[in-house]
């Protein structure tokens, strides 16, 4: 039996904003297909919004907050480029969707550097072409971080949970980068802000590895990042998410990653999650962050693992059973027709943990 919320379940505040419909581009590029349908598309978080909303779950608006909150995890001028970037390709001559087709690497002598070029600006900071870029892409990301902020603040207040209901996701956003269909690092961006209170642990369950997130507290001691996901071998974004990157300097062993083979089901999924959440209690948050991909599902076109709507709901329950501060913030998910149930039964699971 899976859980529902009823007027029984303890309340939710879920913060959601219409804007990120302005993120809606026509098209991405992937392996082996000229042009793909769009995974990431504003029917995703709307299909979560009318059923948090069927759940009577209270929602409220994201309220604005500083861009010194976006300064404090990505670069200033990576963010300006995220802002203005759109705008000179198209006065370049540019197509509507702004997709580049060259990317710096590493390996080039002294690292490269972009040129003017608004193809040179865009390979700069972009690492994928599934991460198109329309006029209102920006607007979105930001009010994105706005909804996430605002959720973390909930969290700070006192609230024992809240739910940012974030799109575009944020996870595989770094310091310089972007990419994964992400632009800016949310659930990064609200652990950050949450660090005024203590130490924080970010647990991303999406099924893809967070690169991003690692990278931003890879160094850091005071936010743990525990991950599970697709293994890397086989699984987006290929380049990060193996068992023995445990983080460097202050922040070894504030890393943990948990790859998962393909088809994984909800039996070795939990095992899995049993040993994370130890992670998690041993380091004594007080906050957790849980970037909470629902593309695990059995049902999702493209994530490799098998979790069914019971297992969710396990998941949620072993969240809710920390008994500690959690902010949850929306990551990937693109089974839409399934969306809505798969949220509120996680979120109920976390809800009512006893259940
Ligand atoms: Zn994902």
């Amino acid at each position: 039996m899976t859980d529902r919320p009823s007027d029984a379940t303890p309340s939710l505040p879920i913060v959601l904003s219409d804007e990120h419909r302005a993120h809606d581009p026509a098209f991405e590029l992937n392996a082996g297909q000229a042009i793909s349908p769009v995974y990431e598309r504003p029917e995703r978080l709307d299909a979560i919004a009318a059923a948090v909303r069927d759940a009577r779950w209270p929602t409220l608006p994201p309220l604005p907050h500083d861009v010194s909150h976006l300064r404090a995890v990505h670069d200033p001028a990576m963010i300006s480029f995220l802002q203005d970037g759109y705008d000179a390709w198209r006065r370049d001559g540019g197509p509507e969707v702004m997709i580049p087709d060259t990317f710096r690497s590493p390996r080039w002598a002294g690292g490269g550097r972009p040129s003017a070029s608004p193809q040179a600006q865009a390979g700069w900071w972009c690492f994928d072409t599934a991460t198109p870029i329309v006029a209102g892409s920006y607007r979105a990301a930001r009010a994105a971080v706005d909804v996430a902020l605002t959720a973390a603040d909930i969290v700070a207040d006192g609230a024992p949970v809240a739910y940012g209901l974030t799109r575009p996701p944020g996870h595989h956003a770094g310091y310089d980068y972007f990419g994964g269909f992400c632009f800016f690092n949310h659930a990064a961006t609200a652990a950050r802000r949450l660090t005024d209170g203590g130490r924080v642990a970010v647990l991303d369950i999406d099924v893809h590895h967070g690169n991003g997130t690692q990278d931003l507290f890879w160094r850091d001691p005071d936010v743990l990042y525990v991950s599970l996901h697709g293994d890397p071998d086989h699984e987006y974004p290929y380049f990060s998410g193996f068992a023995d990157e445990v983080g460097e300097g202050p922040g070894r062993g504030r890393t943990r990653n948990l790859p998962l083979g393909r088809g994984t089901s909800d039996v070795d999924y939990l095992h899995a999650l049993t040993i994370a959440l130890e992670v998690v209690d041993d380091f004594d948050p007080a906050t957790v962050v849980v970037s909470l991909g629902l593309d695990t599902s059995e049902h999702d076109p493209i994530g490799s693992l098998a979790v069914t709507l019971d297992g969710l709901s396990s998941i949620g329950r072993r969240i809710g059973q920390l008994q500690r501060p959690t902010l949850l913030l929306q990551e990937g998910g693109y089974a839409v027709e399934h969306l809505g149930a798969m949220a509120t039964t996680l979120l109920g699971g976390v809800l009512t943990p006893g259940g």
